[in-house]
C-alpha cells in the first residue's frame, strides 16, 4: 500500500500526500469532536485531472476513499472510520467571473459558501443559500449533504440553487455538465443524482450554482411568543403578509440563555418568552416599514418584539439564533438529531417530544420549512442510543424525516429504515451498486 501513496505522490506532488500522524490528524476528526478516524493517508488534489486519477489509483488497489470538504457536517460522513484514503477537495478553491447573463457562477468544490457568497454580492447579485458554517462549508460539502440553511423554505435546499457540476464518478470517470442550461433535457439528471449523495456516488469538484437578486433594505425581527403554536402561526401568517419573508428561525428560552451566558449577550427583550421567532425581510426599499406592518395586530404588545434595519441590531438578533450551535458545543458534546416535520405538526411534535426526552435539551430550527434541530446533552452513549431510537420512532409517526438538512451519515444510517420502505431503500442500493459496484466511494455512510 506504500506503492499506493507513491503512486498518489506522483499524481499530485509528496507535499499533497500526507501520512504523518501529526499532519492528518486534523482531518481525521469532525467540526463536534464526535466523530474521528484514521485514515490511511490524506492526499490533497489541485484539479479534477488530478482527483479522477488518484481515484482510480484507489481503485485499482481496492482502497476505499473518503471525500471531505470543510469537516463541519454532524452526521460523521466526512471523516474516516478506518483505513480509507481521505481526498480533501480543499485546494479545489477558487470562484469564477460571475456569468450576468445566465446569472449563474461556477465554483470548485473546496471553495466556501461565504466565497460564493461574495462574489454574487460583487456582481450585485445574491447567493441565497446561508448558514452559520458559511466561512468553513464548503461548495462540494454544501451539495452532497444537499444543504438548507436559513432561508430553503423561500429559496429552496442547494438541490434547488445548484445549474450543473462536475464529478469524479467511483471508477474514476468524469461527469462534466456545467453549462447551466435551463433548459436541458438529455437524459438522466445525474446533477440532482448527485447533490445529496453524500460523497457515496461520486467526488464533486465544481459547481455551476444559480443566484439571484435580493432587496437592497433587509429588517430583522425577533419576537417573543408564549408557545411553539404561537410561533408556528406567527410564521405562517408572515409569510402569506410579506412576499419579502426570508427568514422565520425557531429559538426556545433556554438556548437564548444559554447564547447570551456564552457571548456575553444582554437579553433581546424586557421579558423573557417560552418561544421566539427570528423573522427577516428583504425588499427593494422599505422593508422595516413591511416588516412592521406584517406584524401589526399579531402581537399582544409591542414590548413582544424588537425590529431593526440597522446592521449592529440585525447581527445582534442573528447572533441569538446563530450563537446556539457553538454555545451547546463549547460545554457539551451534544446528541445531535436534526429531523423535519410537517409545518402543520411541529407544535404537536414538540410537545410529544418534551415526554420522550429524559435529559436536558436544546431545541432551534428553521419554522418556516419544519425543520427542528434536537440537541440532548448529559447522556452516556446507551442512553444516547436509547433516546435517538425514541425521538426518530416519534418523527416517523408524525410523517417527518430523520434526516433533514445534514443527511444521514454515518450516525443515522441505522434508522434509515424508519423512514424509507424496503422497495425504496432497495432502488438506492441498486444505484449505489451500479456506480460503485466495489463500494469503495465513502463506505459505510448513508446505505
Ligand atoms: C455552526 C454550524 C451551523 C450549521 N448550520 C447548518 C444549516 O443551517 N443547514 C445545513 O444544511 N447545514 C448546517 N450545518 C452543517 C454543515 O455546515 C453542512 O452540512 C455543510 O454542507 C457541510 O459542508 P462541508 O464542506 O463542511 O462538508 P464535510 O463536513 O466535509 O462533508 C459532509 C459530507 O459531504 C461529503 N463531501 C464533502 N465534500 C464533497 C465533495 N466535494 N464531493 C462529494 N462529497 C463530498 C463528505 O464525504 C460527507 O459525507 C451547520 C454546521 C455548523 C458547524
Amino acid at each position: 500500500v506504500s506503492g499506493l501513496q507513491d503512486a498518489v505522490a506522483a499524481v499530485v506532488g509528496a507535499s499533497h500526500v500526507l501520512a504523518d500522524p501529526g499532519l492528518k490528524a486534523g482531518y481525521e476528526v469532525d467540526w463536534t469532536g464526535r466523530h474521528r478516524g484514521e485514515a490511511r493517508f490524506v492526499v490533497r488534489p489541485a484539479d479534477t485531472a488530478e482527483v479522477a486519477e488518484v481515484v482510480r489509483l484507489c481503485v485499482r488497489e481496492g482502497v476505499p476513499i473518503v471525500p471531505q470538504g470543510g469537516r463541519t457536517s454532524f452526521v460523521g460522513g466526512g471523516v474516516p472510520r478506518g483505513g480509507e484514503v481521505l481526498v480533501s477537495l480543499a485546494r479545489l478553491g477558487g470562484v469564477e467571473p460571475v456569468d450576468e447573463a445566465a446569472g449563474q457562477v461556477t465554483a470548485g468544490a473546496g471553495a466556501t459558501l461565504a466565497d460564493v457568497q461574495a462574489a454574487a454580492r460583487s456582481a450585485g447579485l445574491f447567493f441565497p443559500l446561508d448558514f452559520g458554517a458559511r466561512d468553513a462549508a464548503t461548495v462540494g460539502g454544501v451539495l452532497a449533504t444537499n444543504a438548507g440553511g436559513n432561508r430553503a423554505f423561500r429559496h429552496g435546499m442547494a438541490r434547488a440553487l445548484v445549474a450543473g457540476l462536475e464529478a469524479v464518478l467511483p471508477d474514476g470517470g468524469v461527469v462534466s455538465r456545467l453549462a447551466g442550461l435551463p433548459k436541458d433535457n438529455a437524459g438522466y439528471d445525474l446533477v440532482q443524482l448527485l447533490a445529496g449523495s453524500e460523497g457515496t456516488l461520486g467526488i464533486i469538484t465544481r459547481a455551476r450554482l444559480r443566484l439571484t437578486t435580493h432587496g437592497a433594505s433587509v429588517a430583522t425581527a425577533l419576537i417573543g411568543l408564549p408557545s411553539t403554536a404561537a410561533a408556528v402561526e406567527l410564521s405562517t401568517a408572515l409569510q402569506r403578509r410579506l412576499p419579502g419573508l426570508d427568514a422565520a428561525e425557531l429559538l426556545y428560552a433556554n438556548g437564548l440563555e444559554l447564547v447570551c451566558a456564552h457571548e456575553r449577550l444582554r437579553p433581546p427583550l424586557p421579558h423573557s418568552h417560552a418561544v421566539y421567532l427570528l423573522a427577516e425581510a428583504a425588499a427593494p426599499e422599505g422593508a422595516l416599514e413591511a416588516l412592521a406592518e406584517a406584524l401589526d395586530g399579531l402581537l399582544p404588545s409591542p414590548e413582544h418584539a424588537v425590529v431593526a434595519d440597522d446592521t449592529a441590531t440585525r447581527e445582534r438578533l442573528w447572533r441569538y439564533r446563530e450563537g446556539h450551535t457553538e454555545a451547546v458545543s463549547a460545554r457539551w458534546t451534544p446528541l445531535k438529531l436534526d429531523v423535519a416535520l410537517p409545518v402543520a405538526g411541529l407544535a404537536a411534535f414538540v410537545e410529544e417530544l418534551g415526554r420522550v426526552l429524559t435529559a436536558e435539551a436544546f431545541l432551534w430550527g428553521h419554522a418556516g420549512d419544519g425543520n427542528l434541530h434536537v440537541n440532548v446533552v448529559g447522556l452516556d452513549r446507551e442512553q444516547e442510543a436509547g433516546i435517538t431510537r425514541a425521538v426518530l420512532e416519534l418523527v416517523a409517526a408524525h410523517g417527518g424525516s430523520i434526516g433533514a438538512e445534514h443527511g444521514i451519515g454515518i450516525a443515522k444510517r441505522e434508522w434509515l429504515h424508519l423512514t424509507r420502505g424496503p422497495d425504496d431503500l432497495a432502488a438506492m442500493r441498486a444505484v449505489k451498486a451500479a456506480l460503485d459496484p466495489a463500494g469503495l466511494m465513502n463506505p459505510g455512510v448513508l446505505l
